[in-house]
């Protein structure tokens, strides 16, 4: 069976799946999560406040740590297989790709340098983002630009950068082979070291030099001139040992040096990813957005004030707050003269230069 089409079958219905996610938040509210609150990257930005005890950054939860630690996790055994079997933004960059089968060549020398790019990129987001205690990359993150393309013209608030690097980087990716992935992003960075410690590995011995495997690899990682593929870059696709025409198993997936058959790689590190996701939310570990309000009214313990989200009304914020509504209004500084029915980010339509998070955080 030609297991990458498998793969791209997985990887398009993840792609879809997290499209309808996007779309959903954007429309209809607090009641889906935020592309902040379930990436993985999000938890190492929120790391620094979690640990010291605080509520968590703006716009992100609980279980957003718990998928940066599922993620690592499963990183340390199955190397990247995250980036290549499950990332949706990962998927896009593949996609693209495959429009244009010509390629630009990019010398063995600049391509070892630009892959070191990644790490600065991920100590600069991390290191920036603990310092202001904020998703300081979020305005440049082409991942929250696209995740925000439902919310049409406003998109251009905030995000307006991070569309253009988006732009950029989906025109690039025509002609580099997930350019995004290879030199660019944090999140990659970040599998990437954790991937150094798996026992996890393509290997090969001596075979006939084809050369297709190298021609296949999303990564451009060459597998068919290495012993060993460099862990850090291979996002364990098994598209080497798939389209490999030797009879013998000359290019292999290894975990702890058994060989692993691609079909079982691929459908194995996806069924643990989303099976471990469906066990941590059954004993909710998993909480990415506000619970529904009524639990609230029900008596469950209010919300610190950092975690209130601007999509909130004011009523509903004195709710998850905890607080009678004339106290929210002194508490938040907002003019009685703002409808209770106003969302938080639209206090500034009645209070020019009103800043909600700038209050939060007082
Ligand atoms: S490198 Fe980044 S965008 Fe690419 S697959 Fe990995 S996490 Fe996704
Ligand atoms: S070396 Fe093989 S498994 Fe790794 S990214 Fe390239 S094609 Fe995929």
């Amino acid at each position: 069976m030609n297991v990458r089409y498998v793969r791209w079958a997985i990887l398009g219905i993840i792609l879809i799946g997290s499209m309808i996610l996007n779309y959903l938040h954007i429309t209809a509210g607090a009641a889906f999560p935020s592309v902040h609150a379930i990436c993985p990257l999000g938890g190492l930005e929120n790391l620094q406040i979690w640990l010291s005890g605080h509520a968590n950054l703006q716009k992100l939860f609980s279980g957003t740590m718990t998928l940066l630690f599922l993620s690592l996790g499963i990183t340390i055994i199955f190397g990247r297989a995250i980036c290549g079997n499950i990332c949706p933004f990962g998927a896009i960059f593949e996609f693209i790709g495959k429009l244009t089968p010509k390629k630009l060549s990019i010398s063995a020398h600049s391509d070892r340098v630009l892959r070191y790019v990644k790490y600065i990129i991920l100590a600069i987001v991390i290191g920036m983002a603990w310092i202001t205690a904020t998703l300081w990359v979020s305005p440049y993150d082409p991942y929250v630009a696209y995740a925000h393309i439902w919310s049409g013209a406003e998109i251009l608030n905030e995000n307006g950068i991070g569309l253009l690097i988006l732009l950029v980087v989906l025109a690039v990716s025509l002609v580099i082979g997930r350019f995004f992935c290879k030199y660019l992003c944090p999140a990659g960075a970040l599998f990437g070291i954790f991937s150094l410690v798996s026992p996890t590995r393509v290997t090969r011995s001596e075979c006939m030099e084809c050369g297709k495997c190298a021609r296949s690899c999303p990564m451009g990682i060459e597998p068919g001139r290495k012993t060993a593929v460099n862990a850090s870059e291979c996002i364990g696709c098994t598209t080497c040992v798939d389209v490999c025409p030797s009879k013998t198993p000359v290019i292999r997936m290894t975990i702890a040096g058994k060989t692993a058959k691609p079909l079982l790689f691929v459908l194995g590190t996806v069924c643990i990813f989303f099976g471990a996701i469906a066990l941590l939310n059954t004993v909710g570990f998993l909480q990415v957005t506000v619970p529904p309000i009524g639990s609230i009214q029900q008596g469950g313990a209010p919300l610190n004030i950092m975690d209130l989200r601007g999509s909130m009304t004011i009523e509903e914020g004195a709710v998850y707050a905890g607080m009678d509504l004339a106290e929210f209004y002194r508490v938040m500084e907002i003019p009685k003269t703002v409808p209770a029915t106003t969302p938080l980010n639209k206090v500034p339509n009645y209070v020019p230069g009103y800043d909600f998070h700038a209050m939060k955080a007082k």
